[in-house]
């Protein structure tokens, strides 16, 4: 019996469902946020991100920040790009406008490389575009939440080094680090964010970002000072380093109980291989798109290859829109999300599987979401005869 009030399962793309350990976590005692005990569990925090990233370059840098997911765009566009640069951002949905807009805010120059709705840039067109102009970053959204759609790094990480050896390779891996494929060092990556309530199962509330040597290099010799106070890596960087060596040090205060859940949310994480994790999401995700296929219902990604572990993006069938649907589910204990991407809002929803509905499967949360959205859309058709 979970130790957790009943409640609908929380199958959107994030925040997740968090186990009761994690939940527990949230509700602990009263901490300095200087105090050895604290410090010593933030500083263990950020040393397990190495591993959920999979780096062992110690000039890698993690974060931790009070935040959401968002505030990993401030961080980069504040930090690691300087006004006037050019950057290139891959387009695959809803994010990144949102992380071209974030990088305009601070002075830099985005050029949006857009696919079609459901698909990626491809890597012909990308290395066109990184031939015709010298870019100081790329920027691709590993899953992109509102269209479902996955990127694959790797072929984008050769393309890139390639081409164009001195581009910083930036992920936003908000939905995807902890359940998708993404290997920090083996990749070249020199920036994945992410944030607490994706894919690794914490409440919202932490920005969480790795930062290779090579990107740490490019922000100590910038010209210009960081474009933010808050989101100043001048102002982080030796709190991050103090903590992970256990000592004290202060810039603005962590959110101490957060911190917990973030540990216990990892130390169950990282309590297998990350490839049995990735696995697990993807047989998960198998399941779930077969099930979706056999009700006649399409999906956003025009390429199954394409098409992310983490949640399913579900066209409705022709007519029917999310608020007719979504309190159906909700009827039987079951949150989806509707659409985001602004285009096609009102034609799709969003189903969440990750974490621990994916790796407890036990839980039996996949299964009373898709029979929900059966009987939800047989109800409906019942009505209309
Ligand atoms: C959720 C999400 C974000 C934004 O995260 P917040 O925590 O809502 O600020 C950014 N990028 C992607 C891909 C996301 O899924």
């Amino acid at each position: 019996m979970s130790t957790q009030a009943a409640h609908p399962s929380l199958l959107i793309p994030g925040p997740i469902e968090i186990t009761d350990e994690v939940a527990q976590s949230m509700s602990y005692y009263a901490q300095s946020h200087v105090g050895q005990p604290f410090v010593n569990v933030f500083g263990e925090t950020l040393t397990l991100l190495r591993d959920l990233f999979q780096t062992k370059n110690p000039g890698s840098q993690p974060f931790v920040i009070a935040g959401s997911g968002t505030l990993g765009w401030d961080l980069v566009a504040a930090n690691l790009v300087e006004p006037g640069e050019d950057v290139l951002v891959l387009h695959s949905g809803y994010f990144a406008d949102s992380f071209a807009d974030c990088l305009s805010t601070y002075g830099a120059k985005p050029t949006q490389l857009k696919a079609p709705i459901g698909d990626r840039p491809q890597l012909p067109e990308i290395e066109a575009a990184l031939k015709a102009k010298k870019y100081k970053a790329v920027t691709v959204t590993h899953v992109d939440t509102s269209t479902g759609v996955l990127s694959h790094i790797q072929p984008l990480a050769d393309l890139i080094r390639k081409v164009s050896p001195d581009t910083l390779l930036v992920v936003d891996g908000v939905c995807s680090v902890g359940a998708e494929e993404l290997h920090f060092d083996n990749m070249a990556i020199d920036v994945a964010l992410t944030a607490s309530q994706k894919a690794i199962g914490c409440p919202p509330g932490l920005s969480i970002m790795m930062v290779s040597e090579k990107a740490m290099n490019v922000f100590k010799s910038r010209k210009s000072p960081p474009g933010s106070y808050y989101a100043s890596f001048k102002n982080w960087v030796p709190i991050m380093q103090n903590y992970e060596a256990k000592k004290p040090s202060y810039f603005a205060t962590p959110p101490t109980q957060l911190v917990q859940a973030l540990n216990t949310a990892l130390k169950q994480l990282l309590s297998q291989p990350i490839a049995a994790r990735v696995a697990q999401h993807q047989k998960i995700s198998k399941y779930v798109k077969s099930e979706i296929m056999k009700m006649g219902l399409k999906q956003l990604p025009i390429d199954p290859a394409n098409a992310a572990n983490t949640m399913t993006a579900i066209y409705l069938p022709e007519g029917l829109t999310p608020p007719e649907i979504l309190p159906k589910l909700m009827a039987q204990g079951v949150v989806f999300a509707g659409g985001l991407h602004k285009e096609i809002a009102a034609r799709y929803i969003r189903f969440g599987h990750m974490g621990v509905t994916a790796m407890d499967e036990s839980r039996g949360e996949i299964d009373k979401a898709l029979n929900a959205l059966k009987s939800g859309l047989a109800e409906i058709e019942k009505a209309k005869n």
